[in-house]
């Protein structure tokens, strides 16, 4: 339940201000809604990608409300963070996956799966166009079409190569199960191929060269996986090789790791350069051949070439085909990402929402929007509201913005009546009219910028729960909105609270049993404990027992026996 104790906080600095004489606070006029209908057919939710976002979504929506179909190529949920340590042996593939038909076992009544990729979005006809890889139709295809009152697109992103001649043909990716199960086997083919007799040094040091492209959490989390299985298991499997093995991170920015705290990164950069991983920064990769990297140096301009055995490629996001074409549909051209609004709605699209990786929530800042609020609510253009006036205004800034309310919630009543008595100024008591630039000023001093959420499971998940969380009370908020007032298109107030991210902080594994971590609160820890703490979270965020017990007992079989280096 949202509560509104913004208000509450609000009337009573109202009160303290102005001596009592407080106006009654009054809801101001909800939409009409529909009668909702006893016998009316349930409508049809259709979900698009078993990914963070989509299964998130699925459990916490209440299936017996609606008519649920979902629609994704795999028919499971991969746990992604641990795809690194998959590359490596570290923790199998079937640890880190859960059927989707297992996970909605208990929904099964209201929730139909169909394993088929959705390849056109028709918004205007309310229908999707989907094929299984199965041909089921009399002419041997499999497509079909489906149709929906509600799409939620939860497709997530695919690679972005940035149309880097070469990347595609030689390079592998890391973004799906399969991904990591093929650089395992590359990895072992690579160091089988270099033990063979016949060859020469130089071949080896080319076959043993393991390059990462792209220095974010995915590609230093890949390379520090290399490292240690490297050290603890094949330096003993192939002692003859392992003077020529070499691990280099490419990275276009001046720092790898550089979404997080420039002390994790300092810690990443000092620990890999002990270990012997190489760090290259400031360099772009301009062409990959069979046998060569090249990279453009961005200080000097000048291209380098280096030979390898195997390259990853992880530089970065980019769109699905099925989100381009859909975008275009709906004239969001040039963008990496469907835009919605805060409520999760696709942007000039009636019924669709889209979370997760495909998505970008568009962000205004903070001020602008109070601005907003402030400037409809002053409807004679005075410069000044009433306290009615003005306590309307707060209450819907609270609804947009909790840490606005989190900010009058943890001040003393002191600072409050303050506050509000420098925004009243010398207007008399009676008149009870606020000056509306000393009240902005005084509440800018928020947090004046809502930071635009990053493409990670986390908001993907929170997202899928928020949305849930709406559809869930779709009816009663109806009559009863619990959002802020519009600011455009009608008059009364949003059904909902708009979608707000909450960062709970991220990990980056180092290998060695160390590992670092950003909390909130601008609390940075690294080291072995924080590894410690990176198991307990990874353990604790299984989506089932069956893979926290399958992942735990991997950890646990890495401890004793080592990784499996068969190549199967
Ligand atoms: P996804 O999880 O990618 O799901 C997309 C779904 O859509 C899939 O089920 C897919 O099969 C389906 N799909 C694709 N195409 C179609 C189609 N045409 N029709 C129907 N269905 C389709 N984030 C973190 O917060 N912490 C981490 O530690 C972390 N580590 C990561 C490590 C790796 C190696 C990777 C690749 C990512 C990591 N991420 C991490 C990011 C995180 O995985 C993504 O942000 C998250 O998966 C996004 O969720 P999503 O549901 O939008 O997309």
């Amino acid at each position: 339940g949202i509560g509104r104790p913004g208000v509450s906080t609000a009337a009573l600095l109202l009160t303290a201000a102005s001596g009592g004489g407080l106006v009654a606070y009054a809801d101001s006029a909800a939409e009409s809604a529909p009668e909702p209908s006893q016998n009316a057919p349930k409508k049809k939710v259709l979900v698009l990608g078993t990914g963070w976002a989509g299964t998130s979504f699925l459990k916490n929506l209440d299936c017996s409300q609606y008519e649920v179909k979902v629609i994704s190529p795999r028919n499971y949920f991969a746990f992604t963070p641990l795809l690194p340590s998959v590359t490596c042996g570290t923790v199998e593939p079937r640890s880190i996956i859960e059927p989707i038909r297992r996970m909605f076992e208990k929904k099964s009544k209201d929730v139909t799966f169909y394993e088929a990729e959705c390849f056109k979005i028709d918004a205007s006809k309310k229908t999707v166009h989907c094929r299984s890889a199965v041909g089921t139709n009399l002419d041997g295809n499999g497509d079909f079409l489906l149709d929906y009152d509600y799409l939620v697109v939860a497709l997530g992103a695919t690679v972005n190569t940035f149309n880097t001649p070469g990347v595609l043909e030689h390079c592998h990716f890391l973004k799906e199960v399969e991904d990591a199960q093929k650089i395992r086997r590359s990895v072992i083919d690579c160091f089988e191929k270099a033990s063979l007799p016949n060859i020469s040094e130089e071949e080896k040091r080319k076959t043993l060269h393991f390059v990462v492209i792209g220095g974010g959490p995915t590609g230093v989390e890949f390379a520090a996986e290399l490292h240690d299985f490297l050290v603890e298991d094949l330096v003993k499997l192939y002692p003859a090789i392992q003077e020529f093995v070499k691990i280099t991170i490419i990275q276009s920015g001046e720092h790898i790791l550089n979404m997080f705290d420039e002390r994790i990164a300092a810690f990443a950069e000092e620990k890999f350069q002990r270990d012997g991983i190489e760090v290259a920064t400031g360099f772009r990769v301009v062409r990959v051949s069979d046998d060569l990297i090249t990279m453009k140096s961005k200080s000097v301009g000048e291209e380098v070439s280096v030979p390898y055995g195997l390259a990853v490629w992880s530089a970065g996001i980019g769109t699905r085909p099925v989100i381009m074409d859909f975008m275009q549909q709906i004239g969001q051209t040039n963008r990496r990402a469907l835009a919605t609004n805060e409520w999760l709605r696709v942007r000039e699209c009636e019924s669709v929402y889209a979370i997760g990786d495909c998505a970008t929530v568009s962000q205004r800042k903070i001020m602008d929007d109070i601005s907003m609020v402030f400037k409809m609510a002053d409807k004679d253009n005075s410069g000044t509201l009433t306290l009615k006036e003005i306590y309307d205004v707060l209450e819907d800034i609270c609804l947009r913005y909790p840490q606005v309310e989190l900010y009058m919630k943890s001040m003393h009543m002191l600072d409050i009546a303050d506050l509000i008595k420098g925004a009243i100024g010398d207007a008399h008591k009676e008149s009870m009219v606020v000056n509306i630039e000393e009240f902005k000023k005084a509440l800018s001093h928020v947090d004046s910028q809502v930071k635009s959420a990053p493409a990670t499971a986390q908001v993907a998940s929170q997202q899928g729960n928020y949305l849930a969380e709406c559809f869930n009370k779709m009816d009663k908020c109806k009559e009863q909105p619990e959002g802020p007032l519009r600011m455009t298109g009608g008059s009364g107030r949003h059904f909902f609270r708009p979608f707000r991210y909450k960062h709970l902080g991220q990990f980056a594994p180092l290998g060695g049993e160390q590992a670092a971590a950003e909390l909130p609160g601008d609390w940075v820890s690294m080291g072995h404990s924080t590894q410690w703490l990176w198991y307990s979270v990874y353990a604790s965020k299984q989506v089932s027992w069956r893979t926290r017990v399958l992942v735990v007992s991997d950890w646990t079989r890495r401890f004793v026996f080592g990784r499996d280096s068969s190549r199967i």
